[in-house]
């Protein structure tokens, strides 16, 4: 498989320890030649100062994360999470907190037990300038030639006064269109998504995390094939049928899985048995604190009583090896 990738998150500086291990040491030594570091917030963005979380990573932390990486043939991808996730529960990012005018439903129930998270609103006429600053500097920074903009998980769409009317699917194409506009044609990089929006839920067998049940699903035709769908899956399953939909309908596609042993391996047998040109990889996701992912991988003592980081660990690695295999 040509791309062996990991994805973990970052809050800033007192992450780059951990991210310099990792692209310079532990990463490396998995055979992993790809990491997606998830940025967002914890960036000091000069263009944007309120955009940052505190204490957040620098250009300079960055540009040395990116050198350690090149030097050990792996491929450093910056990641700002786009359009969804732009809080966790009532708890809003940097750029929500600085801008709530961006809020796409200001006015919902955060303190309910089932909500999620906050969205932009696509069609907000400020946003994007602020939005592709923040891409520009950290294409900048990390000397990148891909950018990873998220999209997963978008619950909140079509919902405000300026949206309201217009098709999910239509929204959500826009979105994905202007970013692509930014960065495929203006900036000549590579643009990198997570692919769940584009999936329907009904006809796939996908649940409504890891696919569409709010009608996005239709943006897969109205969107271009040179973006790289990040297929995840993370529920144990016979069949992957989203790997074989992105390639028929012309995007490469990177798989990914998490922590489960045995939906980690059928993914993979499913991504060697449909691969196709178009099929990238294999790419791990950690979801949880990345000191103790790259402590785990390094197999120093992680806390026994953490579950979720064990299991990340292991399925980290056991992903990692059969990719290589
Ligand atoms: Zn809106």
């Amino acid at each position: 498989m040509e791309r062996i990738g990991i994805h973990v998150g970052c809050k800033g500086k007192q992450s780059v320890p951990a991210l310099e291990r990792l692209v310079g040491e532990v990463g490396p030594a998995l055979g992993c030649n790809w990491v997606i570091v998830e940025v967002n917030g914890f960036f000091a963005y000069q263009s944007h100062p309120e955009a940052a979380e505190p204490d957040p990573m620098t250009a300079e932390d960055a540009r040395r994360l990116k050198k350690i990486a090149a030097d050990h043939g792996i491929r450093l991808v910056p990641m700002y999470n786009c359009l969804g996730h732009q809080s966790w529960k009532d708890k809003p990012g940097a750029l929500l907190r600085a801008h709530p005018e961006f809020n796409e439903a200001p006015d919902a129930d955060t303190s309910a037990e089932d909500f999620y998270c906050m969205s932009w609103c696509p069609n907000h006429p400020d946003i994007n300038p602020l939005v592709f600053d923040l891409f520009d500097e950290l294409l900048d920074a990390f000397e990148a030639d891909a950018l990873h903009v998220g999209m997963d998980e978008v619950f909140i769409i079509g919902e405000c006064p300026r949206c309201k009317g217009t098709p999910n699917a239509e929204l959500f194409a826009k979105a994905v269109n202007d970013y692509h506009g930014h960065l495929v044609d203006k900036r000549g990089v590579e643009m990198q998504m997570w692919g769940d929006r584009f999936l329907d839920g009904k006809a796939t067998g996908y649940g409504l995390w890891e696919a569409s049940e709010n009608d996005t699903q239709g943006a897969i035709k109205l969107v271009p094939k040179d973006i790289v769908i990040c297929d995840w899956h993370y529920e144990i399953m016979d069949e992957f049928p989203s790997i074989r939909i992105f390639q028929d309908e012309g995007f490469r596609v990177w798989p990914a899985g998490w922590n489960k042993e045995q939906s980690i391996r059928r993914l993979i047998e499913v991504a060697r048995r449909e691969a196709g040109p178009n099929m990238l990889g294999y790419l791990a996701t950690t979801w949880t604190d990345v000191d103790g992912v790259v402590r785990g991988l390094a197999g120093e003592e992680i806390d026994p009583e953490n579950e979720r980081l064990k299991n990340v660990v292991a399925g980290v690695k056991l992903g990692l090896r059969l990719a290589r295999e």
